[in-house]
């Protein structure tokens, strides 16, 4: 059974990853409207893989008898601009995620539920990696700078990411 003040902050957790998904659609949609569709489709998997995480602590709550509650998200709000202002924001969502990660991680150590502590760690080393791929290519933005020849080019390179194998953990 989960301590009843893990189980909230995984419920919050939960909510977290949903709403980063929210969001990630609310960009897909965004460049979609302004006809970059390889920058939709990775926003688009982005969604996706924020789904999978809040699927992960969703199916996790609930091998370990707990209770999932689920709560309003917001409307997401993205940020106008040149494309490269958005994948910003994406960083940003990023590292909102990494510091709500490791507050869940630290609340799993004080109430000594080592269980979710190994669980949690799978998403540590997912935020590294998910960081590291949004600032590889916010490095490609710099580069390509105000020259549109290059950005259609990266908005191709981007419409080639292919969804991940899903890691899944063990279902029982
Ligand atoms: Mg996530």
């Amino acid at each position: 059974m989960l301590p009843q003040k893990l189980a909230a902050a995984i419920n919050r957790q939960i909510h977290q990853e949903l709403q980063s998904a929210y969001h990630y659609l609310a960009m897909a949609a965004h460049f979609q409207n302004e006809g970059l569709d390889g920058f939709a489709r990775w926003m688009e998997l982005q969604h996706g893989e924020e789904m999978q995480h809040a699927m992960r602590l969703f199916r996790y709550v609930h091998r370990r008898g707990g209770q999932v509650h689920l709560s309003g998200l917001e409307a997401p709000q993205i940020r106008q601009g040149k494309p490269m202002v958005v994948f910003q924001q994406a960083l940003e969502t990023e590292k909102a995620n990494t510091a709500a990660i490791h507050e869940l991680y630290a609340i799993a150590n004080e109430v000594k539920d080592y269980a979710t502590v190994s669980h949690l760690k799978w998403f540590l080393d997912e935020q590294v990696e998910e960081e590291d791929s949004i600032e590889q290519i916010l490095a490609h933005f710099r580069i390509a700078g105000d020259d549109a020849s290059a950005l259609l080019l990266l908005n191709r390179q981007l419409g080639e990411r292919q969804p991940e194998e899903e890691t899944e953990e063990e279902e029982e």
